[in-house]
């Protein structure tokens, strides 16, 4: 019988409140792939092979029950479905970035542009075949002229009353819809176009267009360009497409905020050409939400990865004596404990915008009324793929040269999620979203007067300045978690009160236009947009702080909060000492603070890390304690009490003694059905390689390893059973 292989999901109280709410969920999909062979993780594939690996799995993580269930739950908008769904990703991406970026072209951003701009009917009509499979879809927006700038589409949907058709047409170069994830594939298009009527655009509208047959043959006017290699997720297959006059009927037209009558007049409950597909743009904005998810996902496993091997591998140490941890140099502690503190963050704060998110669909309020939320979605977009890309980058030098080694993830890791920061919205570009929002803020404050606003905003800072600049009160306080908040938030509104102030000079005093004044302003812009999102972060941290249940934990997550904002405030010292906010000494103090306290979270990042509860499958990497039968000799134990330790050995010594493979937390299913030591024969009459009489038991791993190495041959071992 086939043997299960052992996850190693655990079940503390730590676990539970990491995983949140839905951890018996997360922990259905880490049994579901972790149980599935076809997420062994392959770097040896073509293209082609790539590609269709990725679409078994896709196919495979589609027909999942719980996949089906949380499709019909958005298909119904039941409670809290974007929260189950995103967690779901969030599992999915530790497992396949590819299969998960695909996996959220069909359900999320196809699906999502039916359930969210579709009626009814289109939801009937297409979503119940896309949830069994019938066929799949992509999502058409992005065009060659026109990516962050998506208002400038040139693709034209013009209405021909006579046959009550729409014709969609690539009228130039520039209005080629580009990179396409599933182009080469899918169905079906939700392609985004100018809705022309008797030559008169009503601005970009969203329509179904077909794209091939179920045999995979393109319909007639529809041209597929495939795009080939990327620099990673090349299990999506992504391709330009051109469009020839292609006829589709006038039902296929997403209609809930604009529609065309038979007689060819147009309808729409909002006037405005400009806020109509404001009013788009904002329902799709949960799949922002989604790639944060994504995102934090990765770093989990890339930390996981770094910090269990950091805890294995030794080099240096004091003279004399055994070398030491990596994990003990001091540049090592800081990089990847300062990453895990921001994950924590991110965990929480997420968590916190798909509640929120959640709650406000299920009240039926439209997205585009809750601007602040459309904003904190769009700023942990960017912050959390900002701050992946650099903890996963760190997690590749922290391991050396075997972080390079595609099997031990991390290099995958880096080449998959690169682009998150480019696609569902460029960073810059979403923070210029935030930033925004916090100025219609303080102009909807200061409605009556905004120089009273101004000038009460300079009183308040100057107050914080006197409270926070005086050193003996500062050099107290460091340490302290309300200190901490109070200087994000100091930074947040000095911000945010400088850029109104410097925006008002330009736009009014000096009748500058408002495109170039905002463009000189654009440091200033994402600095605030950032700070806004640093802050929202430390509050939502040290609010899932207070209230965790346990003590144990709420004191553990506390030391990692006040890293977090510790991290916060001595990136940005320099402004801060700019600002007077804090004195030399303070900010000495904060450095101190910084390299102390990542120093003393060490060894609780193994707990922190177990807790993520990576299935030992999807975890992989031979560095982390995960066997592997193609790279035996990249194995490093894992650094659990009960999982063996390494052999004393001085400084300087040539070998490396590795613990006993019992200590081995997984073994590939592969090595399982051996199910046997292998007795391996000396290629020297009764004499082992070792110089020992007789035989000897080997692991069989070892013995693969040693074979490769030439140190014996095959003809050596003998299967015991
Ligand atoms: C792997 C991948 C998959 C994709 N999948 C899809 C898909 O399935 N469907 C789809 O429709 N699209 C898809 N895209 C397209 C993606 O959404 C766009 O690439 C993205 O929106 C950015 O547009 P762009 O590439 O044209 O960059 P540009 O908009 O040209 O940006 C280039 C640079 O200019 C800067 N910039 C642009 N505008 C501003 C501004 N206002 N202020 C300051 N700086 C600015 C940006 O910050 C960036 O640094 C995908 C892209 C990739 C790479």
């Amino acid at each position: 019988m086939e043997r299960t292989p052992d996850l190693g999901l655990g079940d503390s109280s730590l676990h539970r409140y990491l995983d949140g709410e839905f951890w018996s969920l997360k922990n259905e999909m880490r049994r579901a792939l972790g149980n599935s062979p076809l997420f062994q993780p392959r770097y040896d594939l073509s293209l082609d092979e790539m590609r269709d690996l990725t679409n078994q799995r896709v196919k495979f993580v589609l027909s999942l029950p719980l996949l089906k269930h949380i499709l019909q739950e958005q298909e119904e908008k039941r409670r809290n479905f974007i929260s189950r769904s995103l967690v779901l990703g969030e599992v999915l991406c530790m497992v396949d970035a590819s299969t998960c970026v695909k996996c959220g072209i069909i359900s999320l951003l196809f699906g999502g542009a039916i359930n969210n701009l579709g009626s009814p009917e289109h939801v009937t009509k297409w979503f119940w075949q896309l949830k069994e499979q019938k066929y799949t879809g992509m999502f058409a927006m992005t065009e060659k002229g026109h990516g962050s700038n998506v208002r400038g589409i040139q693709t034209e949907a013009t209405f021909d009353l006579d046959n009550q058709e729409f014709v969609i047409d690539t009228p130039c170069e520039d209005a080629q819809k580009m990179y396409i994830g599933n182009a080469m594939y899918g169905n079906y298009a939700a392609v985004f176009a100018q809705l022309i009527i008797e030559g008169r655009s009503q601005g970009p509208h969203c329509f179904i267009v077909p794209i091939r047959d179920e045999n995979g043959n393109l319909y007639p006017g529809v041209t597929a360009i495939d795009m080939m290699h990327k620099e990673g997720l090349n299990g999506v297959d992504n391709g330009i497409l051109i469009f020839d006059k292609v006829r589709i009927p006038r039902e296929n037209l997403l209609d809930r905020f604009g529609s065309v009558a038979p007689n060819g007049q147009y309808h729409s409950p909002i006037q405005r050409k400009s806020a109509r597909f404001n009013v788009m743009l904002a329902t799709l904005t949960p799949s922002r939400l989604a790639v944060a998810f994504k995102a934090m996902g990765t770093m989990k496993l890339g930390l996981t990865i770094a910090i269990r091997y950091s805890h294995s591998r030794r080099q240096f140490g004091p003279k004399g004596k055994e070398e030491v941890k990596i994990i003990e140099h001091q540049m090592q502690t800081l990089r990847l404990m300062s990453h895990l503190a921001t994950t924590l963050a991110l965990t929480f704060t997420s968590r916190h915008a798909s509640f929120v998110l959640d709650e406000d669909i299920f009240q039926g309020r439209e997205l585009i009324n809750r601007r602040s939320l459309q904003a904190l979605m769009a700023g942990l977009k960017a912050y959390s793929t900002w701050e992946t890309v650099s903890c996963l980058q760190d997690c590749r030098e922290c391991t050396g040269g075997m972080g390079y080694l595609m099997e031990n993830r991390i290099s995958g890791l880096k080449c998959d999620t690169d682009v998150f920061v480019t696609f569902e919205g460029d960073n810059v570009v979403m923070l210029q979203v935030v930033a925004r929002e916090l100025l219609a803020q303080y102009n909807k404050k200061h409605k009556k007067n905004p120089v009273l606003g101004l000038i009460q905003g300079w009183t308040a800072t100057a107050g914080d300045k006197l409270r926070t600049s005086f050193p003996a009160f500062n050099t107290d306080m460091v340490g302290h978690l309300a200190f901490l908040l109070k200087a994000v938030n100091f930074r947040e509104r000095v911000l945010q009160r400088s850029l109104v102030s410097r925006l008002h000079y330009k736009v009014v005093t000096k009748k500058g236009d408002f495109f170039s004044a905002w463009n000189s302003c654009m440091h200033h812009i994402i600095s605030l947009s950032l700070a806004h999102i640093h802050r929202v972060a430390l509050e939502q941290f040290s609010l899932a702080v207070r209230r965790c249940p346990d003590r144990e934990d709420q004191a553990l997550l506390m030391k990692f909060c006040l890293l977090y904002g510790t991290k916060l405030v001595f990136q940005e010292r320099g402004w801060y000492l700019e600002n007077n906010y804090l004195t030399p000494t303070a900010s000495m103090r904060i450095r101190a603070q910084l390299l102390d306290l990542s120093e003393s979270l060490k060894d609780d990042a193994l707990k922190v890390i177990s807790a993520f509860n990576i299935p030992h499958t999807n975890l992989h990497a031979p560095i982390a304690g995960v066997l592997s039968s193609r790279a035996a000799w990249a194995f490093y134990p894992a650094p659990t009490p009960t999982l063996g330790h390494w052999i004393p050995r001085p400084a300087g010594a040539r070998c490396h003694q590795r613990s006993p493979l019992s200590s081995v937390t997984q073994i590939p299913s592969d090595f399982e059905k051996l199910g046997c030591w292998v007795k391996k024969k000396s290629k020297h009459k009764n004499q082992t390689p070792s110089g020992k009489r007789g035989g000897e038991k080997l692991h069989p791993l070892q013995a693969r390893a040693k074979v490769q190495q030439g140190m014996i041959s095959e003809s050596d071992l003998l299967q015991l059973c």
